[in-house]
């Protein structure tokens, strides 16, 4: 637990510097463009009531992977408590730190696992109180500031009603969802009413990553280093199942609508692209595959990337190549990674001058429907 502990603690933002940040820029003689204006999209904050309810939370014996994380972040030391300070900053702090690096504008998401991990009535009211939250921040520094509304799918029929009142009435940008909740995905029937609710109200769902569910991670990850489970492997392992098992059990062949946005690159999907549209192209011949399309196809409708902890320009390009300039957007997941480094990726892309202002900025005024500056 110790390792576990001390592992995560100087993990996210110093693991992935060194593992590709220092070759991402070689070889890129191509000529280079700084964005005219940045919008980051998986950017953390926190409220007070939710550090409350995780505090109460980790204060017991629960073994739960997302809890030990916490049991980190709200452990008395410096990483610590710098760490909650900036979730729970949103307002001028937060605004010096984005000036500070060159950023225009946070979209901001109430941390992992948000309201996930707790019983249905406690976290139905704390989506709630952070969504009024979120608004306040927003009306404030209405140039600064876009957010996505936290619902709890415990209660998918609350749900459905707090996400209609986000996008109506606090008119917020879009949802987000830490993966799974206590074990189940958005495939699963129950929770089909939430995915509707999104489509009619043309509100993207992003699909933040948290650990893989605690029995998985017991028989997946037993006698690995600590954070092969989290941030290492584990997210992108749960949130890109989590997307395709939304593609492949026919979800956007009835909400053909529905957006699905994904970080760090798209969870490894892109990379798949090809194995997975000859795989269901010989299920298809054989007569089954589930699904109308090939899942590229969904990818390329359905799924939107952005480029949050992976900050290394072949993914990039690679993901520009397969992908296209329209679905992929810039974010930097403050405060787990650094902002200068990300927005030093972005400023440096060998892409394209139009493609590099779509990935910084214009592709999430259209997603998201933020008003543009001007
Ligand atoms: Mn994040």
């Amino acid at each position: 637990m110790t390792n576990r502990r001390s592992f995560l603690a100087g993990t996210s933002a110093a693991m992935a510097a060194a593992a590709l940040g220092g070759a991402s820029n070689a070889g890129a003689a191509t000529k280079t463009f700084k964005a005219t204006r940045l919008i980051a999209t998986e950017e953390a904050f926190a409220i007070p009531e939710q550090v409350e309810a995780m505090r109460k939370a980790a204060s017991g014996l629960w073994r739960d992977t997302d809890l030990d994380m916490w049991r980190v972040f709200l452990g008395d030391r410096p990483y610590s408590n710098n760490l909650l300070r900036q979730l729970l900053d949103i307002d001028a702090g937060r605004i010096q730190v984005m000036d500070d690096s060159g950023v225009d504008m946070h979209l901001l998401s109430l941390t992992s696992p948000g309201v996930q991990l707790l019983d249905a009535d406690t976290a139905t009211g704390l989506a709630t109180v952070a969504n009024d939250r979120l608004a306040e921040a927003i009306a404030k520094h209405p140039t600064r500031f876009a957010g996505l509304a936290s619902f709890a799918p415990q209660d998918p029929a609350r749900a459905v009603k707090e996400i209609e009142r986000a996008m109506t009435t606090l008119k917020l940008n879009g949802l987000v969802v830490n993966s799974h909740t206590y074990g189940e995905y958005l495939d699963e029937p129950k929770f089909f009413p939430i995915l509707e609710a999104a489509a009619a109200l043309n509100a993207p769902i992003y699909i933040h990553p948290r650990n893989p569910p605690q029995q998985s991670f017991e028989q997946l990850f037993r006698g690995a280093s600590a954070g092969l489970s989290s941030v290492a492997w584990g997210y992108q392992l749960e949130t890109g199942l989590h997307a395709m098992r939304l593609i492949v059990t026919g979800v956007f062949d009835r909400l053909p609508n529905l957006k699905i946005v994904l970080g760090h690159m798209g969870e490894g999907i892109p990379y798949w692209l090809y194995r997975m549209d000859y795989m269901y192209g010989v299920a298809r011949r054989n007569g089954r595959n589930p699904m109308q399309r090939m899942p590229s196809e969904y990818v390329k409708d359905n799924l939107i990337i952005t480029t949050s902890g992976m900050n290394a320009h072949p993914v990039l390009q690679y993901c520009h190549s397969v992908l296209g300039p329209d679905n992929i957007l810039f974010a930097i997941d403050y405060p787990y990674q650094e902002p200068n480094e990300a927005v030093a990726f972005m400023n440096t892309t060998p892409l394209p001058k139009a493609d590099v202002e779509k990935i910084a900025w214009k592709n999430a005024e259209r997603v998201f429907r933020i008003r543009s500056a001007t």
